[in-house]
């Protein structure tokens, strides 16, 4: 991986005169991580700029999250002209696009059935956090006593077994968390492949040029199909993790300066 802003004259030369789709996770890439979900902050600087670029017509800018897609537009207080993707890619909106994939009625009724059992037998728990976000279910346990951390997870596998075993959910573990998703491979590297095809016929006959920034494990499955024909940022030193990410920035400051360096070409 290199610094991007080593390189900052050669891709200011490759940025002019496309049409750049950026792709912006939200956690920890545009709002520095927080004690709890509720708690992080998108800065003002930031939310000016993405104003000010969702207004060209030569850009356009979307949020890939796994926050629910009512939650994440809060916050960004409704700015409007960007595309907002929540839940992994099972919500999206925004100008002329209101999507979400097919969820089965079997899978909702496992998560609403899994949901009223997890909440019954973690209710004695201290600091568990069951954050339902209708597509997806959460448990949060970052603020739960670490001794109690291993019954936290054991309660969780044993309530969803059945369910995994029938296909009928999907788990992912994130940080401090645990997660039901639905069983289908959608991931964040389709929900980009996706919005670049609709976003073809819109580009007023320019390249497409696509720059993807993120900081999670998840966002590796967007830097891996973005290789070859965008520009993909990690956010973090390199020594933190690998990442198939061409380039890095250190922070979410670094992010901004990015966003200011684009606004200026
Ligand atoms: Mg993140």
């Amino acid at each position: 991986m290199d610094y991007l802003f080593d390189d900052w004259d050669i891709l200011k030369d490759r940025l002019r005169d496309k049409y750049l789709f950026i792709f912006l996770d939200f956690d920890g890439t545009l709002a520095p991580i927080a004690r709890t979900p509720d708690e992080a902050v998108l800065p003002n600087g930031i939310k000016r700029m993405l104003k000010e670029l969702s207004k060209k017509t030569s850009c356009r800018i979307a949020i890939i999250s796994g926050r629910s897609l009512s939650d994440l537009k809060r916050k960004f207080g409704g700015l409007k002209g960007i595309v907002y993707s929540g839940n992994h890619g099972l919500e999206i909106e925004g100008p002329k696009i209101k999507f979400s994939p097919l969820v089965s009625s079997g899978y909702l009724m496992a998560i609403k059935t899994i949901k009223s059992i997890l909440l019954k037998k973690t209710r004695a728990v201290k600091g568990a956090l069951l954050e339902d976000k209708k597509l997806s279910l959460s448990l949060h346990y970052r603020l739960v006593d670490e001794k109690q951390v291993n019954m936290v997870k054991t309660i969780f596998h044993e309530t969803v077994i059945r369910y995994l075993a029938g296909g009928r959910v999907r788990v992912k573990e994130g940080k401090k968390v645990l997660e039901i998703r639905p069983p289908s491979e959608w991931d964040k590297g389709k929900v980009v492949l996706w919005l670049l095809s609709r976003e073809k016929f819109a580009k007023y006959g320019r390249d497409v040029l696509p720059i993807y920034a993120g900081d999670d494990l998840t966002d590796e499955d967007a830097f891996k199909v973005l290789k070859r024909i965008g520009i993909t940022v990690f956010v973090g030193k390199p020594s933190h993790r690998p990442s198939g990410a061409q380039y890095y920035v250190k922070d979410t400051g670094e992010v901004a300066k990015l966003l200011r360096n684009i606004l200026g070409i």
